[in-house]
């Protein structure tokens, strides 16, 4: 049982006040909030530790290389991966999508082949393919939704073809909730020799994950919605690919050699971590991990769920109000539309009540078009949020009718 009060004080941002009315942060899903020891080590950092990584002599950057090293086996662990080599820290999701569609791309997409992706991503997951796809002669192919927002797997078998060379697909949508049964997906794939890169920017901060379980071929994910800073991320790869893809970026830490002849690359994973990374965000994201797995992975899986069905139920009693993606499994998210009231509005109303929630395509486009609508009201939760703000958006919703319907 989770104390979430206790859990609340740990988070500064959620005890202020927005128009003089307590802050209901329900916009999770966009960026998490931070608990005050991820903001104290970021400034004990830069305050007392701060110094370059890697190739240095002297006691503060031969610290910080043993703090980041340390924090990327942290992130090892939390997503059960084999081996630290396989963990590429990045500067979040987006960075970490993009780093595979080029470097697989490089090495493994020809013209003609095709690449999966679904109709439940978000444009990081889209976009990254169709700019590889261009570039190479292949095309994009697309799993479609059912009414539910769960995906079609009865067309899976037949779109997975052996023009096929990588599927991409978010383990979580971020639009809708939907929780897409990624394990049996990647079986499927693999039956046919296909690779799978799962986009976690929604799945790792909702539950345990293994990412060696899943045999997933990538993972990404990004530190500012599991808890931790911006400009953070991580890229878990299998060896065996990493070592066979090229790098996408060239600059110092990613090389053993260079010379004008010849360069030669580090071993993994810093053949993918060109430049001076973001050290310290990076040990502050393993804070924040290690900060997740105090809380407890399987209590935050039961309070969110204990959420969802309180949320999903008190909004199904506001009249007129029609919820997108009913899938039987969900994350503690919910996009949902008030009868003929733009969700610009909605958004806008709540938010003078001091709920902040997220309105629009939720960078989702294709989705959007797929369910017939321009975008949604979404609120998105987490553990450190409670019924009582659930009660409140309700009420708040109550006055958007009363003033639009
Ligand atoms: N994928 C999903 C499912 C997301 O929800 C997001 C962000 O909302 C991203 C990718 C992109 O994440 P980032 O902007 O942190 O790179």
């Amino acid at each position: 049982m989770l104390n979430i009060q206790t859990i609340r004080e740990d988070f500064p941002v959620l005890s202020q006040k927005v128009y003089n009315k307590p802050l209901i942060y329900f916009d999770n899903g966009a960026t998490s909030q931070k608990p005050e020891i991820v903001i104290h080590k970021l400034r004990e950092l830069y305050a007392e530790q701060n110094s370059s990584i890697h190739r240095g002599v002297h006691y503060l950057s031969s610290k910080m290389t043993e703090r980041y090293e340390a924090a990327r086996e942290t992130v090892r662990e939390f997503i059960h991966a084999g081996k630290v080599e396989e963990i590429v820290f990045t500067a979040g999701t987006t960075a970490s999508i993009n780093l595979v569609a080029f470097s697989f791309g490089e090495a493994f997409i020809h013209p003609g082949d095709e690449i999966l992706v679904t109709e439940l991503e978000h444009h990081s997951n889209i976009v990254p393919w169709q700019l590889l796809a261009e570039r190479k002669g292949a095309s994009l192919k697309v799993l479609p939704i059912n009414e539910k927002g769960e995906l079609k797997l009865e067309m899976l078998d037949e779109l997975l073809t052996e023009k096929v060379k990588i599927l991409a697909i978010t383990q979580v949508s971020n639009a809708i909730g939907t929780i897409n049964p990624v394990k049996e997906i990647i079986q499927k794939a693999h039956d046919k020799d296909i690779p799978v890169l799962l986009d976690g920017a929604q799945g790792v901060q909702h539950g345990e994950l293994d990412v060696q379980e899943l045999e997933c071929d990538f993972y990404a994910f990004s530190g500012h919605k599991v808890f931790g800073p911006n400009g953070t991320g991580v890229l878990y790869g299998k060896e065996k690919w990493l070592e066979s893809m090229p790098p996408c970026q060239g600059g110092g830490d990613m090389i053993a050699n260079v010379s004008f002849e010849k360069t030669t690359w580090a071993d993994l994973p810093l053949k993918f971590e060109a430049g001076t990374s973001n050290y310290p965000a990076a040990i502050a994201l393993a804070e924040a991990l290690n900060y997740v797995t105090s809380v407890g992975r399987d209590n935050i899986v039961t309070y969110e769920k204990e959420l969802l069905g309180y949320l999903s139920k008190s909004l199904q009693m506001i009249e007129g109000l029609k919820i997108y993606g009913t899938s039987q499994d969900k994350i503690s998210t919910i996009s949902f539309l008030i009868n003929g009231i733009h969700h610009q509005d909605t958004g806008m109303i709540l938010d003078k009540l001091g709920i902040a929630v997220r309105v629009g395509n939720h960078c989702a486009q294709p989705l959007m078009k797929s369910l017939g609508i321009e975008g949604t009201v979404r609120a998105s939760l987490c553990f450190y949020n409670t019924k009582e703000e659930i009660d409140q958006l309700c009420n708040g919703l109550e006055k958007v009718k009363q003033m639009f319907g």
